[in-house]
């Protein structure tokens, strides 16, 4: 187990309504190693962005443990979860959510200043990894100048520009026409395999979830294999 790098333990988050608490998750369990790429498939409203958010440390489980690197992260505070997500884990969103005002290359250059990288070195970085996936004459297109593909090929690579161990994607191909999904994909299987990254890959697409070394769902608050 030691060599895992997200570790979700007996996972429950709920949610405060005015009727009953509703149990999103329910004992969620979870092992990610180096070099696996896993699918997450459930209906809608299932509890993926709720179990990716976890993970990712942008927010705590109501109970249960979150093992980044073999690191509880389960008890830490806003301070805490920021500092190890900055440096081990990159997350791609379904609408890129890249920063309107900046150009490509800057949202790829920002998360590496703030990771402490120098401006230099993260224009060469952002530079390399913008042109590897095809986005080389678009380097200083502000995001609203580029189609969806090229948007969620930027929110990729500033997700893996500060080098994570842990990739989350949240239906990164969601937004897009299955030609461009099917480009997009391949760009996050490149990235992933060639990084040697842990994914988990929450997707609508079958045929997508089948390409990745395994597929897990959410049936009543926790996961099985698909
Ligand atoms: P999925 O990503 O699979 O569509 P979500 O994790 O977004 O599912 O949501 C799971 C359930 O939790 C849904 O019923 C949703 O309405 C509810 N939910 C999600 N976030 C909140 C929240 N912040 N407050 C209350 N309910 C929420
Ligand atoms: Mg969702």
């Amino acid at each position: 187990m030691s060599d895992a790098i997200l570790q979700l333990d007996k996972v429950r988050r709920s949610y405060k309504t005015a009727e009953a608490p509703l149990e999103v998750l329910r004992g969620a369990d979870l092992t990610l190693r180096p070099g696996e790429m896993v699918g997450l498939i459930a209906p809608s409203g299932a509890g993926k962005s709720t179990l990716l958010h976890i993970a990712g440390l942008l927010e705590n489980p109501t109970e249960g443990k979150v093992l980044v690197g073999g690191q509880d992260c389960s008890r830490l505070d806003d301070g805490g979860r920021t500092a190890v997500r900055r440096t081990t884990i990159g997350f791609v969103y379904q609408f890129h959510q890249l920063l309107p005002e900046f150009s490509a290359l800057e949202n790829v250059i920002l998360p590496q200043m703030i990771a402490g990288v120098s401006r230099s070195k993260a224009k060469v970085r952002a530079t390399e990894l913008l042109s590897a996936v095809g986005l080389g004459k678009r380097l200083d297109h502000r995001p609203a100048k580029l189609s969806g593909g090229e948007q969620q090929r930027v929110a990729i690579v500033r997700a893996i520009a500060n080098q994570p161990k842990l990739l989350l994607a949240d239906e990164p191909t969601g937004n897009l026409d299955p030609t461009t999904a099917e480009g997009v994909f391949k760009t996050l299987q490149d990235l992933v395999r060639n990084a040697g990254l842990a994914a988990l890959i929450a997707t609508h697409n079958l045929e997508l979830a089948g390409r990745m070394d395994r597929v897990v769902t959410l049936k009543d608050g926790i996961l099985v294999a698909a």
